[in-house]
């Protein structure tokens, strides 16, 4: 990725900066592997004891990251969120053996224990300073061909520091790159050296709002986003997206309000740190606001879950206070 300096007028960052060049062009290479993998290999999933599944790519990515982040900063741990148990029986040799394959171009003489290894690098506990890693961040995005996200963060002291997502199927591909201070930052994919600066949107008119939210109706509340629509007087149908995607539609102004709501199916849900780290500092850094439902914080330092925290909003902050008022008029018991 050599050793561009980006600069605006007001701000900078900095990829000759060790941590933000680094990770950057790691997130960059896992990108298009698991582009690789989505093109030449046939979708072979396992499904996890929380009956969501798990692919070839998702293990070689989160391989490839243990094996990078390892190299790079081995002092640092790495908390993500596959583990190579899976990889064990018949069904997960034959998985294993496609992912150490995927490996074979960039990594020169890999082997199976290798990739169980690099895996299970990332089964380490949150501490003062570590990286979070969703290898692939809407997994069922992925494998519908439809938006999915290689999620990095550097967490120190339970404050988010770098913030990178590879969306390899937003508009042709792209790479965004946010650290504190320095702005958010988005590259395309084929030309990673040439960045530009994100900025939300200056939208204030909530009839005005573009809304997103997941994909899948079983990981939001439908009934009530329905009645945040209809009290915020939102005109436009809600973009479905899958993954942190989301955030950088958001980081870009390409949409204004994020409402991820608890679902009636699962009310005891918290979210995953590695499903919200990258991208909430992707959304501030582009000048946006992320809280949780109830306008809290959203708290990073309590493990590997936001245990602290109901839920998620985001937006370009113009439009958070008054998205915060219409969910306390369409609230579901906490
Ligand atoms: P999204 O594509 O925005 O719906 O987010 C995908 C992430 O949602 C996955 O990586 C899961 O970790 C997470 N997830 C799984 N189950 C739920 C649930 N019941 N509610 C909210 N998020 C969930
Ligand atoms: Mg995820």
């Amino acid at each position: 990725m050599g050793l561009a300096v980006l600069q605006d007028v007001r701000i900078m960052i900095d990829l000759t900066h060790t941590e933000i060049g680094i990770a950057a062009r790691i997130v960059h290479q896992a990108s298009l592997l698991s582009k690789r993998i989505q093109n030449e290999m046939v979708v072979t999933t396992l499904t996890k004891e929380d009956h969501s599944p798990v692919t070839v790519a998702d293990f070689a990515v989160q391989a490839f990251l243990g094996y990078s982040l390892s190299k790079a900063f081995p002092e640092d741990p790495m908390v993500a969120e596959e583990n190579s148990k899976f990889l064990s029986d018949k069904e997960g040799k034959s998985i294993l053996k496609l992912v150490t394959q995927s490996l074979g171009p960039i990594v020169p003489g890999v082997t199976g224990d290798d990739v169980c290894n690099w895996i299970d690098h990332g089964g380490q506990s949150p501490s003062e300073r570590f990286w979070t890693l969703d290898p692939i961040d809407g997994t069922k995005g992925f494998l519908r061909g439809g938006q999915y996200a290689i999620a990095l963060a550097l967490l120190v002291n339970g404050k988010v520091q770098i913030g990178i997502l590879g969306c390899p199927n937003l508009d042709g591909g792209v790479l965004v790159v946010a650290a504190r201070k320095q702005g958010c930052w988005k590259a395309t994919l084929s030309d990673p050296q040439t960045f530009h600066q994100l900025q939300v949107s200056e939208c204030s008119d909530p009839h005005q709002a573009q809304i997103a939210c997941s994909f899948e109706s079983s990981h939001t509340n439908v009934t009530q986003l329905d009645g945040l629509t209809a009290t915020l007087g939102v005109k436009t149908e809600p973009v479905k997206m899958d993954s942190q995607a989301k955030y950088v539609l958001l980081a870009e102004g390409n949409g204004d309000l994020l409402f991820r709501l608890v679902s009636p199916q699962t009310p005891e849900y918290t979210e995953n740190i590695w499903d919200h780290a990258a991208g909430s500092l992707v959304l501030e850094e582009a000048g946006g606001q992320i809280t949780d439902l109830t306008g809290k914080t959203l708290d990073f330092s309590a493990g590997k879950r936001l245990v602290h925290n109901h839920g998620v909003l985001a937006s370009n902050g113009h439009l958070h206070t008054i998205a915060l008022a219409a969910l306390t008029r369409n609230s579901t018991p906490i």
